[in-house]
């Protein structure tokens, strides 16, 4: 037994926890429970727990189903009630493994650890901050009709002490008392949307988090009699909610992204890093954007006169809202701050394969020395497709199918995933296009039955 396992068995008895939660995440981003009793944690640290993989989605056929959780006893952490009485329950995510003790290539968690070790192997340390936007709703229709957003806030809007306020001072203080660090905290937007952003942390940290703080944010808007979807567009004249992340890279210390000589203050690694971005993003979008709903976000409607400021073309620029990858201003001194903001992402993607395969397409930009091509300065929201196309911005997936089939022919995606998550993505998906395909929407019947 090793130091930390021993510190989680010493911490279990003296909180006097009762529910020890094993977490961890299916190849879809579904986070998955299993609760032990503390006496039972000996055992799950030397031998892990046994489970039926067949019946999580992505992990294994019915004929090789038998699959083990091992606790992570670096991800410890006490839940606090969300009424403030004294915790009984603690968590910790899992590592999957197959009952020979190899890790198992479903499990989103290894697909990750495995970018990350091959970009350790050249002395990088892979970090992220994401800016998670969601939707506080009154109600949670299951008729298809659009729900009620909890307020009609709208951007910075600082509503005295209604709901949304409480509500994220709750979360908040919630979400730190999980070890997870909060930089902001606003109303979006859209009535009843609203963003936390994450202080930043290693990639597998906050995937970790990031899985917590969905469960978390649940928890406290129900216990504030509403609810929280990180769906990615429930409003056809709202925005949607996305998740842009900051990432950089560190060797060592040193911001590898930085260098004081450069007009941007960006290093060689970060724009090869950033070519890398752009040169992959259509491939990767079926993962940052998994769901047919993803798509509505990217090229929905804002409501009128309103854009939904969610990416659509292939570009990157400095401090440019418009572009898939923003460069941030750079703040004079703060060179371990140099980093890049990827803003297709959404709230509602699996962040272990996500980044696994941010960090893919960057490391595949340096590894190969891609150029950066120019940078956007206008508006490309502005521009006319002809414009655009004269500049050489590609247009990201129009909807779920073109980013399947974008992702399909990728061999980078292929290799990140591994064979099984790459397969079971890929057939899991399609069915979710095939059912979406053959639906008659409201729009069609709108349109249609009064004139055809
Ligand atoms: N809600 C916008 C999106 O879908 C982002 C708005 C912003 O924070 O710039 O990406
Ligand atoms: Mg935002
Ligand atoms: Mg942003």
């Amino acid at each position: 037994m090793d130091r930390q396992q021993e510190f989680v068995l010493r911490a279990l008895e003296e909180r006097q926890i009762r529910f020890v939660r094993l977490w961890f995440t299916d190849v879809l981003g579904t986070l998955k429970s299993v609760a032990v009793a503390p006496a039972e944690l000996d055992g799950a640290f030397e031998e892990g727990i046994g489970f039926d993989g067949s019946a999580i989605e992505g992990f294994a056929r019915a004929s090789e189903s038998d699959m083990i959780a091992r606790p992570d006893p670096a991800t410890f952490q006490i839940l606090p009630e969300p009424d403030g009485s004294p915790a009984d329950s603690a968590r910790m995510f899992c590592d999957i493994q197959m009952p020979d003790g190899s890790p198992s290539w479903a499990d989103p968690r290894y697909v990750l650890r495995r970018q990350l070790s091959k970009a350790a192997e050249l002395g990088f340390t892979f970090y992220t901050h994401p800016e998670i936007e969601f939707f506080l709703l009154k109600n949670r229709p299951s008729d298809g009709s659009e729900p009620l957003p909890i307020d009609n806030g709208g951007y910075f809007d600082m509503t005295a002490h209604d709901t949304a306020h409480d509500f994220r001072r709750a979360a908040v203080s919630a979400l730190e008392g999980l070890g997870i660090s909060v930089e902001f905290s606003h109303h979006e937007v859209a009535p009843g949307q609203q963003e936390i952003d994450l202080r930043y942390a290693d990639a597998l940290s906050m995937a970790d988090n990031i899985m917590t703080f969905r469960h978390v944010i649940k928890e406290v808007a129900i216990a504030h009699g509403a609810h929280a979807t990180f769906m990615p567009k429930p409003f056809r004249l709202q925005p949607g909610s996305g998740m842009h992340t900051h990432l950089s890279l560190f060797e060592g210390d040193r911001n590898a992204f930085h260098d004081a000589s450069d007009e941007l203050y960006l290093s060689k690694t970060a724009r090869s890093f950033i070519a890398g971005l752009l040169t992959h993003a259509r491939e990767i979008t079926a993962v940052t954007n998994q769901w047919v709903n993803s798509y509505k976000r990217l090229w929905g409607f804002g409501g009128p006169g309103q854009l939904v400021e969610a990416p659509t073309y292939v570009c990157w620029g400095h401090a440019n809202r418009s572009a898939l990858v923003r460069v941030p201003m750079y703040k004079p001194g703060k060179a371990n701050s140099t980093r890049v903001e990827l803003r297709s992402l959404d709230s509602a993607c699996n962040p272990y394969l996500a980044f696994a395969l941010l960090l893919a397409a960057g490391m595949k930009g340096i590894e190969a020395g891609y150029e950066l091509p120019p940078g956007a300065e206008d508006d490309v929201w502005a521009l006319s497709d002809t414009e655009r196309r004269a500049l050489g911005y590609d247009e990201l997936p129009h909807n779920l199918a073109d980013a399947l089939r974008a992702m399909d022919s990728s061999e980078l995606v292929a290799e990140a995933l591994g064979e099984h998550v790459f397969d079971f993505f890929l057939r899991n998906k399609r069915e979710e296009w095939t059912e979406y395909r053959a639906e008659v929407s409201p729009f069609e019947l709108r349109r249609y039955l009064p004139t055809l």
